[in-house]
């Protein structure tokens, strides 16, 4: 589409996505400025909409933001008042004591909270302050300025034919210009991924490492629903096959958030996240729990997990990464969300002094300065060993060797300096030659759900008459190439069913893309063995609606 036809804005920052990284640096625009033009665009139908994180929220990003939430009604209602933590066995569990766990690990003073409920509260605060938030605008291209910096986005898109060409309802979108651009994508983002290559912003750094999320939302019997409890697990199912592990959190209306995460650098292709998930609901202590109950939401997100020596460098002329965009998720923690608010925040001072300085389009290099050694890099570096003993060792030496390096770093020290992750998760599948397929027992349409079905409660929904937003390098290697050789683990790693190898007799396999049914997990985008698989931004407003996630 040529550019001539949209019409173009003018703002000091544009910031694409609105989570907590986002949202706070809109906010803190606002806060240190409130003459500054700030605009953010979602590509979720509502603010909110696209936020999984079920979450244990620590408040330290909230309370360096907006020191009076409290008053201010943010919906951090229960705090959390049990922390277990388990290892499980197919029939046993054995309670791990929390003493030994370093300070870090400890869950007391924080929250569990619908960040999708957070958001939209924030969401507010901006707007009250004067940020313009534009939901339903996806951000589906990067514009750059003479000198190759970026200069702004081409947001809300709509009504292509399938195969690219305008349809008939088409609008061509806007051009949004920014003295600043921020990406705030969280994981995977698409515009984060061009600019991290196209800056080689990765150069020197560890590969990021990627967990798959899922998580459904219970309403569980009140007798057995104890507002405040947290609790986690490790082992089984995964067992040996892959790292991983779950949490269930007890929030307000008897509410129980069950997740579960697998780390994606599993090295058996027959390997069936989904089917784990629902797997370990079975389990005799979550059975119990979930008897009687029933699924109310269900949702899946890919999570970075490299942490401190993963994180690209994060800023290039013009624009700066926020939030999960590098990643910074503290990974035994399993949060991020503090630390995607103070990279806002942070990266809003860094504009701010860089505006009032009479500067634009430059490199906020005092933003990456405070990422690496204010409070967020204090936080990932404590950690920064714990992801890479576990893909060396496993989880038990891991649990024992990353637990005494938390322990030294809290203290300010560690024996074994900065590991390194190895592969990426990509490259780590294996051919299926070297494995045996895996038996995972049938749903039982009570505890456990197939994917399809569990689809449905995510309240998924892409136009159709659009191009597809998941495409293929090369149309021919699923069946050519990762059907020999890894047995396609496409169709088991999306936890959408997004991919099916369909063989009917006579004919030759065929390899379906259902894009409609996808949650903007991104796990294909990081998976696919041949890396052939490339996440786009489709159209405003599709995807999950996810209600209080
Ligand atoms: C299963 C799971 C459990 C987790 N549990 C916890 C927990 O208990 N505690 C915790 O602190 N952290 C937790 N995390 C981590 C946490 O979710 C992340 O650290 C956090 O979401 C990062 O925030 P962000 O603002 O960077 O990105 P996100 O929260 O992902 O927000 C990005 C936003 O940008 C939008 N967007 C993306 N691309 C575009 C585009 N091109 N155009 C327009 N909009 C766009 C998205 O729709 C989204 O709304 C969990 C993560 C997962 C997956």
């Amino acid at each position: 589409m040529s550019d001539a036809t949209r019409e173009a804005m003018e703002y000091d920052v544009v910031i694409v996505g609105a989570g907590p990284a986002g949202l706070s640096a809109a906010i803190r625009l606002k806060q240190l400025d409130p003459s500054r033009e700030v605009v953010v665009l979602e590509k979720g139908s509502e603010v909110g909409a696209h936020i999984l994180s079920g979450a244990v929220l620590d408040p330290c990003g909230l309370d360096a933001l907006i020191p009076d939430w409290k008053d201010k009604g943010a919906p951090l209602k229960t705090p959390v008042k049990q922390d277990n933590f388990y290892l499980l066995g197919e029939a046993g569990r054995l309670r791990v004591p929390n003493f030994p766990m370093p300070p870090l690990m400890n869950n007391h003073g924080n929250y569990i909270v619908s960040m999708g409920n957070v958001c939209r509260w924030m969401a507010e605060q901006a707007e009250e302050l004067g940020v313009e938030i534009f939901p339903g605008m996806s951000c589906s291209e990067l514009i750059y300025g003479e000198n190759g910096e970026v200069k702004g986005v081409v947001a809300g898109e709509f009504g292509k034919n399938p195969d690219g060409t305008p349809g008939p309802a088409y609008e061509p979108g806007m051009e949004l210009h920014g003295k600043y651009v921020f990406l705030s994508e969280g994981v995977r983002g698409s515009l984060s991924k061009e600019v991290i290559a196209k800056y080689d912003l990765s150069a020197g750094k560890e590969p990021q490492k990627f967990g798959l999320g899922m998580k459904e939302i219970w309403e569980i019997d009140p007798e057995k629903h104890n507002e405040g409890e947290v609790t986690h697990t490790m082992g089984w199912p995964l067992g040996g096959n892959a790292g991983g592990g779950s949490f269930i959190y007890h929030l307000e209306n008897n509410q129980v958030y069950v997740g579960f995460v697998v780390h994606l650098n599993y090295k058996n292709p027959y390997l069936y996240p989904y089917m784990e998930f629902q797997r370990f609901k079975h389990h005799p202590m979550v059975a119990e729990l979930l008897k009687g109950g029933k699924r109310v939401a269900y949702g899946a997100r890919a999570i970075s997990e490299g942490g401190y020596q993963s994180m690209p460098k994060m800023v290039a002329p013009g624009v700066a990464l926020l939030g999960c965009s590098v990643g910074m998720v503290n990974v035994p923690r399993i949060k991020g969300n503090h630390n995607a608010m103070l990279s806002g925040k942070a990266a809003a001072e860094a504009a701010h002094h860089a505006l009032e300085a009479g500067r634009s389009s430059d490199e906020l290099s005092a933003y990456e300065d405070e990422v690496r050694n204010g409070a967020i890099g204090s936080d990932l570096k404590k950690v920064r060993n714990v992801k890479p003993l576990w893909s060396k060792y496993g989880l038990g030496a891991s649990l024992a060797m990353g637990g005494l390096d938390m322990w030294t770093n809290t203290l300010g020290f560690s024996v074994l300096g900065t590991l390194g992750h190895g592969k990426n998760d990509a490259e780590a599948t294996e051919p299926a030659s070297k494995h045996k397929p895996i038996d995972y027992p049938k749903p039982d349409g009570k505890l456990s759900f197939d994917r399809l079905t569990n689809v449905s409660f995510s309240m998924t929904n892409h136009e159709e008459s659009q191009p597809a937003h998941l495409t293929l390098k090369d149309a021919s290697v699923p069946i050519s190439v990762n059907l020999p050789k890894y047995d396609e683990p496409a169709q088991r790693y999306c936890p959408a069913g997004v991919y099916e190898v369909v063989s009917e007799e006579g004919k030759d396999p065929r390899f379906v893309i259902n894009f409609q049914n996808c949650v903007h997990c991104k796990t294909c985008d990081i998976k696919d063995p041949s890396q052939n698989i490339n996440w786009e931004t489709p159209q405003g407003g599709d995807g999950p609606n996810y209600p209080n996630m």
